[in-house]
């Protein structure tokens, strides 16, 4: 009968015996858990001998000897020579330490297992009978598709570790745009400030007693100021709650992100920010807009349509090689429009407005700077919406419209 039994090695004397490619891929491993690891073998395969030279390890370049094993907590043993695992494998018996025989799983004490890990969660999957990697593998992988996705409750019950806040960009919106660290952090929330924009169906996936803050801008609803939001995050973290600050688009983009990291550290609560594509390059691309493209735009300057127009503005716009991209713009965008031309901006300049880019409701509005104000209040452009402005929003830029109709789903 075999157990598993959660071993740390950090700083623990490992020997593996034999230079092959199962030593090395062991090896990683316990290089990777801090194991000071020694390698007794007369060859090292070129795998190995890397491995040796890129960490320092100790490598005794002779026939495996008792004497080898001294003092080691664990032995892998891997020489291709079943007699000399087994050999190997009865020493460590006798010595009293854990032993995997990698050419003979029955006869070592020890079998490895394979490992999931998410977070500070390990998942390690060992057969109970013969030993059959593969098959220890594929169920591992499984186990990984549903931590990846978020699919397991992964909040501490116990406090173990301190709370601490995670500033997590959600991207655009559709959940499968998420990255897998952020839906890791989720399943390990235990309080959710939530935007109103980004992947908001992802909670509803929570454990209902996860405590979801919605504190996004809502039209006609009180919306915290960032203030209260600073201290609600610092409220719950130092209340020992993990606590997910999740974001649309990516944290540091307009997400006053730099803001909340800052109000966290200096109330001494451990932050950590995970990035995600942003609605300035993705809801472009949603459209079929690259913000950059060769010999066409060189370049982008992204822009907050509430803040003033500045001279670096109007230079982004006069350009014809730089692609501007305004968020938050729908409101200022008339008078933007009106200073670049009165600064000289030609009127013929594209202009393409993606409303609501990767949701089902998507819409794209194109027109040039002359007349884009007009054509943007005929059509009842409204937030949230991402402006490009620059010849990327040319209409027919990637395919002549015909193609893309033709593309478009029926
Ligand atoms: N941090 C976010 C931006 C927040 S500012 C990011 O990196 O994407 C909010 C602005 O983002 C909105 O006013 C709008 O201009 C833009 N936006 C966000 N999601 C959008 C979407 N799905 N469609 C169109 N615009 C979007």
């Amino acid at each position: 009968m075999t157990m598993t039994l959660g071993v740390s090695l950090t700083g623990r004397r490992v020997v593996l015996v034999g230079g092959g490619s199962v030593t090395a891929r062991r090896l990683t491993r316990l290089v990777a858990e801090g194991a000071h690891a020694v390698v007794v073998a007369p060859q090292l395969s070129p795998e190995v001998r890397a491995l040796v030279d890129d960490h320092g390890l100790a490598w005794r370049s002779h026939a495996v000897r008792r004497s080898d094993i001294d003092r080691a907590w664990f032995v892998h043993t891997a020489t291709g020579d079943r007699e000399v695992d087994a050999l190997v494998a009865a020493w460590c018996e006798a010595e009293r330490i854990l032993c995997v025989n990698a050419s003979d799983g029955s006869h070592g004490s020890a079998r490895m297992t394979s490992e999931v890990r998410s977070g500070d969660v390990i998942v390690g999957v060992v057969g109970d009978a013969g030993v059959d990697p593969r098959r220890s593998a594929r169920v591992s992988s499984r186990i990984r598709e549903v931590l990846d996705r978020g699919g397991a409750d992964l909040r501490r019950v116990r406090a173990s570790a301190p709370g601490g806040v995670a500033l997590v960009g959600g991207g655009p919106g559709p959940i499968d745009l998420m990255t897998i660290r952020a839906r890791r952090l989720l399943a390990e929330a235990d309080v959710v400030i939530a935007d109103r924009l980004g992947p908001v169906g992802v909670l509803d996936e929570l454990d209902p007693d996860v405590q979801v803050i919605h504190v996004g801008k809502a039209p006609g609803h009180h919306s915290a100021s960032q203030d209260e939001i600073n201290a609600l995050l610092v409220e719950h973290a130092t209340a020992g709650k993990r606590v997910v600050r999740l974001k649309g688009g990516d944290p540091f983009v307009f997400g006053r992100g730099g803001e909340e990291v800052t109000a966290c550290l200096e109330a001494g609560v451990p932050v950590e920010v995970v990035p995600a594509p942003t609605s300035a390059v993705a809801v472009p691309q949603a459209a079929g807009i690259p913000v950059t493209h060769r010999g066409v735009a060189s370049s982008v300057h992204i822009i907050n349509g509430q803040h003033e127009f500045t001279a670096a503005t109007r230079e982004a716009l006069a350009d014809a090689e730089v692609t501007t991209v305004l968020l938050m713009g729908v409101a200022a965008f008339g008078s933007l429009a009106e200073r670049a031309l009165a600064a000289g901006v030609p009127a013929a300049r594209p202009v393409a407005f993606v409303e609501n880019g990767h949701t089902e409701r998507q819409r794209t509005t194109h027109s040039t700077l002359g007349r884009a104000a007009e054509d943007a209040a005929r059509a009842g452009v409204r937030n949230p919406a991402v402006i490009v402005i620059g010849e990327v929003a040319a209409p027919e830029l990637l395919l002549p419209v015909a193609a893309q109709k033709r593309r478009a789903p029926a």
